[in-house]
């Protein structure tokens, strides 16, 4: 095996993000569920290890991230690659402002590293950053939704002040202009800065292009940390360029299915449209149930009906509702009780439309994907061609299909066109044929 990148993403389809932009850049990646237990593919050249860190206290995020590191270190990866959200958020709770930084810092200090970079930049999801402030679409990060966010407001869209906020090491900035100048210019700076005794860099970036200028700058420098959007330039640095093969993954299999547990707005409409289209679909109102009823009982009831209807075409098990229809569900049952539930519910589903020889399955819902992929006993996916921007077609060994592998896809929320149900199957064979 030639490992090349070894990744560690704080949030699990943040991590199918940075593992499906590597993808595109020519590389072939496994994403794996916490630090490997198993050998990975030989031919891979990338590796995300997906964490589930984001909200967590700095010290113990530190503290996995470490082991994530350790074990990279022991397959001798080239490069280790940090990545944070595009609105680079994480733990916002009483005094703690932040573990981007700590971890950072923890990380620089295990691998000996005296400089890095700090960008969360993603152009094609319009997350631009400029003179060190991000923006989100046309407004500064402050002021767009996430100046709100239950758990990890950010309300200052200088990422400059940002991560000094959580750092002991000074915090610089490379600008637009030098990064508008190339990778001569950007290296130039970077001596500049080390020089004035900086040892982390916000780097602006406006556009994709401006990111292929940052790649060549990074070479030799044994830690990244960003978004997923730098990682367009970095393969390059290893001869690697875009091949349709690098999304290779075996034929797709078996019978299809769709579970989603996603209240997303951009869901819903995904759901109706497959509903409006004449598709199977079996809406599970977590009413309809009384409380406390086991959700292996429920899932029994929603497998029988899914059974004579999955050898003639996919189908589609949703608890996916409208904001007022979750309040009424949120305030008889609580909310977590009621979002916990649910998402045990679509796992046992998800397990037992495996079961019953699903082979294709489309996972809607961040959380949701979560409870299935451990349901399914899923530690390691291989990844394959983008649907839609940020979401992959996954390949993965699972002891609950008969043939021992499964292909799925996790959607999170708001990811997707209308029509991403029947587009998703569409693209696996237009890809498996390829
Ligand atoms: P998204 O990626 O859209 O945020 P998630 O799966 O991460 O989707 O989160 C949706 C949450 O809402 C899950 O905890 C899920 O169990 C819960 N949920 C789904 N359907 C309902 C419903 N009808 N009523 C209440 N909660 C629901």
């Amino acid at each position: 095996m030639n490992l090349l990148l070894g990744c560690i993403a704080d949030d699990f389809t943040g991590a199918t993000d940075l593992a499906n932009n590597l993808v595109r850049a020519g590389m072939r990646v496994v994403q794996t569920i916490g630090v490997p237990d198993a050998p990975l593919p030989a031919d891979c050249n990338a590796v995300v290890i997906a964490l589930k860190s984001r909200t967590i206290a700095p010290a113990e995020a530190v503290a996995q991230s470490l082991q994530a590191l350790r074990w990279l270190q022991s397959q001798q990866v080239k490069q280790v690659y940090f990545k944070y959200c595009s609105t680079f958020d994480s733990i916002y709770r009483g005094e703690v402002r932040g573990n981007i930084g700590p971890v950072t810092e923890a990380l620089m200090q295990a691998m000996d590293c005296d400089f890095t970079i700090a960008t969360p930049a993603f152009p094609d999801n319009q997350r631009t950053l400029f003179k060190g402030h991000l923006f989100v679409g046309d407004v500064l990060l402050s002021e767009s939704g996430m100046k709100n966010h239950p758990l990890t407001p950010m309300q200052d869209a200088n990422l400059v002040n940002v991560l000094q906020a959580q750092c002991d090491k000074r915090v610089g900035l490379i600008d637009y202009r030098c990064v508008a100048k190339g990778s001569e210019a950007i290296a130039q700076r970077i001596a500049e800065l080390k020089a004035q005794g900086v040892s982390i860099a916000v780097v602006d970036a406006l556009s994709n292009e401006d990111l292929l200028r940052l790649g060549p700058a990074l070479q030799h420098m044994s830690l990244v940390t960003a978004g997923s959007g730098v990682a367009i330039g970095l393969p390059a640095n290893w001869g690697i360029q875009p091949a349709a093969d690098s999304a290779r993954l075996p034929a797709a299999h078996g019978l299809q299915a769709i579970v989603s547990g996603s209240c997303s707005v951009a869901t819903q409409g995904q759901v109706a449209h497959f509903v409006q289209h004449g598709g199977h679909a079996y809406q599970l109102d977590p009413l309809a149930w009384p409380n406390h009823t086991p959700a292996e009982d429920i899932a029994q009831h929603v497998l029988a009906w899914a059974a004579p209807l999955l050898p003639a075409a996919p189908v589609l098990v949703y608890s996916t509702a409208d904001a007022s229809q979750v309040k009424v569900v949120q305030d008889k049952r609580g909310t977590q009780q009621a979002g916990e539930h649910t998402e045990q519910v679509l796992a046992m589903v998800a397990r037992g439309l495996v079961k019953l020889g699903v082979g294709q399955l489309v996972v809607a819902g961040g959380e949701t994907s979560g409870a299935c992929v451990q349901a399914l006993g899923v530690t390691q996916m291989s990844i394959g061609a983008q649907i839609d921007p940020g979401v992959p077609w996954c390949h993965a060994p699972c002891s609950f299909a008969s043939t021992g592998s499964l292909h799925l896809t996790l959607k999170s929320g708001n990811f997707g066109s209308t029509d991403f149900f029947t587009k998703a199957f569409n693209a696996l064979h237009a890809g498996s044929a390829a």
